[in-house]
């Protein structure tokens, strides 16, 4: 490309809300063949809240006591459902698990709440029952967060998250672009495969833990595909620079923003394949 047309796709994209950092990175982006959303905060608004609580009482004040020094959109779900329900009880020796939960002492005893993976790290037998009321949950797009103790899961908070309005027309944007679409999250695959076939996604990576979200893209380059990640979150940033093209949402976070190649100044969606469509015009002004 020469600098000037490259200069006027720049200058267009800013106009339509879209940053882009280097000219280098416009460029990149008519040679994209994947694109990689992450789930919550970019598929989904990010702002969640409790759906469901299965167990006894103490289940929602012991989740919400637990979590209250979890930075997690689910735990501040957890904490505010569990505040209108009533005072909490006091934590002590908080732990965090990076991509599976939290941990600490209420009344004396120590507390897991999280996914299946860290109950079954942790030694906390899950019943049929439990097992079966989580399933059900998940089928239907909704994370379901276990709560245990004393060697047992006790219950189960369905945190519901709500797919963004535009979700599904930018997909089958993408795809009349000729370009393939897939969704990477920490969410258990259920959840995940629930969330994409709302949004017609068909390639779902789920269930990577936050270290492991930058060997993914690795994998996908590696099979010969030019990737793009659209991200939010700080453990979303390795993907975002490993990706041959990263985006971030506008209302994501600094270190995401940091780490991408173009931001979406209005954290919409839509402006993805804009910059597709606009990387090509540009693309025909040079020849
Ligand atoms: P994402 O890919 O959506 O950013 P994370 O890697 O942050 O996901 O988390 C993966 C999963 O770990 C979540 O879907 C949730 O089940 C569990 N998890 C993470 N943090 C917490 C927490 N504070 N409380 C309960 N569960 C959590
Ligand atoms: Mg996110």
């Amino acid at each position: 490309a020469t600098p000037v047309a490259v200069m006027v796709g720049t200058g267009r994209a800013a106009s339509m809300g879209i940053v882009v950092k280097g000219i280098e990175a416009l460029e990149q982006v008519r040679h994209v063949d994947v694109v990689v959303f992450d789930k919550t905060g970019t598929l989904t608004t990010g702002r969640m809240s409790v759906a469901s609580v299965i167990g006894p009482d103490e289940v929602l004040a012991v989740a919400g006591a637990v979590e209250v020094d979890s930075e997690h959109p689910i735990g501040e779900a957890i904490v505010a459902a569990a505040r209108e329900a009533g005072p909490l009880p006091t934590a002590a020796s908080f732990t965090s698990h990076a991509g599976a939960g939290v941990e600490a002492d209420v009344d004396g005893v120590r507390r897991w709440i999280g996914t299946r993976r860290l109950m079954a790290e942790q030694g906390q037998t899950l019943s049929g029952e439990l097992e079966d009321a989580a399933s059900a949950l998940e089928a239907d797009g909704i994370t379901a967060v276990f709560a245990a103790w004393d060697g047992a899961v006790h219950g189960v908070v369905g945190v519901a998250d709500t797919v963004k309005e535009s979700a599904a027309d930018v997909v089958a944007d993408l795809r009349g672009l000729g370009v393939e679409v897939a969704l990477l999250t920490g969410d258990n695959s259920r959840t995940a495969e629930a969330v994409a076939r709302r949004v017609g996604i068909d390639r779902v990576l789920a269930e990577v833990l936050p270290r492991d979200k930058q060997a993914e893209i690795e994998r996908l380059q590696a099979d010969g595909l030019v990737v793009a990640m659209v991200g939010d979150g700080v453990n979303d940033a390795p993907a975002l620079t490993q990706a041959d093209l990263g985006v971030a949402m506008g209302s994501g976070t600094d270190v995401a923003i940091q780490a991408s190649d173009l931001t979406l100044v209005r954290g919409d969606l839509a402006q993805v394949p804009t910059a597709m469509r606009l990387a090509g015009a540009t693309e025909r002004v040079i020849r």
